[in-house]
């Protein structure tokens, strides 16, 4: 069983049945189960977080829109976009939802990874 993906939607947990606002994403063989964050720990054997990195590949290779100066992700309802900051050139800001983060970072990859971070 490993740890496909997170997704922000509405759903219901494949193994207890309950309501969940963020769907992770299991592989067992062809079987793929979508569940709650505590019952996928609990098929993962708690090893959620050595998946980190690969999950933090992804996000970098996910298929981002570019449009010239800005980078878009959607996932579910929540909009992320990484620009550079008109204020101070060739340093980057992501914004989730339109709420641009505090920090400035020195290049496109490390302010996707800050917000993949913060998402
Ligand atoms: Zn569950």
């Amino acid at each position: 069983m490993h740890w496909l993906d997170v997704l922000e939607e509405d759903a219901i947990c494949d193994v207890c049945g309950k309501h969940i606002k963020r769907v992770h994403v299991l592989k067992d063989g062809s079987r793929e189960v979508r569940a709650g964050q505590v019952c996928a720990q609990r098929l993962c054997g708690g090893k959620l977080d050595r998946n980190q990195a690969s999950r933090r590949t992804r996000w970098l290779s996910r298929q981002w829109s570019i449009i010239p100066t800005t980078h878009f992700l959607k996932i579910g309802r929540t909009t992320i976009e990484v620009r550079e900051d008109y204020e101070r050139p060739s340093w980057y800001r992501f914004y989730i939802d339109g709420q641009g983060s505090r920090r400035h970072y020195p290049s496109l990859e490390s302010a996707k990874l800050a917000a993949f971070e913060n998402f």
